[in-house]
């Protein structure tokens, strides 16, 4: 059997996510024992063909391209992970979709012409089929590490059904 691969895909967001994932080292380490890691530009331009068997996905949708590239990742892997905030809910750029994305484009960009970009800034979810969501900003490093571990032998990963706490 060959061995799994892993991909990481930025798309808008800070890189707080990957980096959580890149601060695991050691586990990091036992993990890539067990699984080729196919596509991480954070961690190496050595670039592999999909399709991949898991995809971490970090970021929100802001842009046309990015709208499009989504697609592409979906298509091209079978197991698809939005990682933190900013995947699962839009993150904080998403404080555009309450405002005219123009006028702020005007304040902070001097050829805001050369923008390309969308009104909203959406979660990963309202694009293409999730399988599975980790919350946080950023993510828990050991649930990221937990998920990942039960894919690779097979099993469900046990996630809570919300990240936030009502009592
Ligand atoms: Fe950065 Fe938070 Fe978004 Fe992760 S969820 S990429 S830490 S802003």
């Amino acid at each position: 059997m060959s061995t799994p691969t892993l991909a990481v895909w930025k798309f808008a967001s800070c890189d707080g996510c990957q980096l959580s994932l890149l601060d695991c080292e050691d586990e990091l380490l036992a993990v890539a024992d067990r699984v080729r890691i196919a596509h991480f530009l954070e961690a190496s331009s050595d670039v592999l063909p999909g399709p991949y068997d898991i995809s971490l996905v970090e970021g929100s949708i802001t842009t046309p391209e990015d709208a499009e590239r989504i697609q592409r990742v979906r298509a091209d892997s079978r197991i698809l992970i939005t990682i933190g905030a900013c995947a699962t809910a839009g993150g904080i750029q998403a404080l555009r979709n309450q405002a005219d994305v123009d006028e702020y484009a005007k304040v902070v960009y001097a050829r805001p012409e050369y923008l390309s970009t969308l009104a909203t800034s959406t979660p990963i979810a309202a694009h293409v089929d999730v399988d599975y969501e980790l919350h946080g900003c950023p993510i828990d490093r050991r649930q990221l590490l937990d998920t990942i571990g039960a894919l690779l032998a097979g099993r469900r990963p046990a996630l809570p059904a919300h990240s936030v706490c009502f009592d």
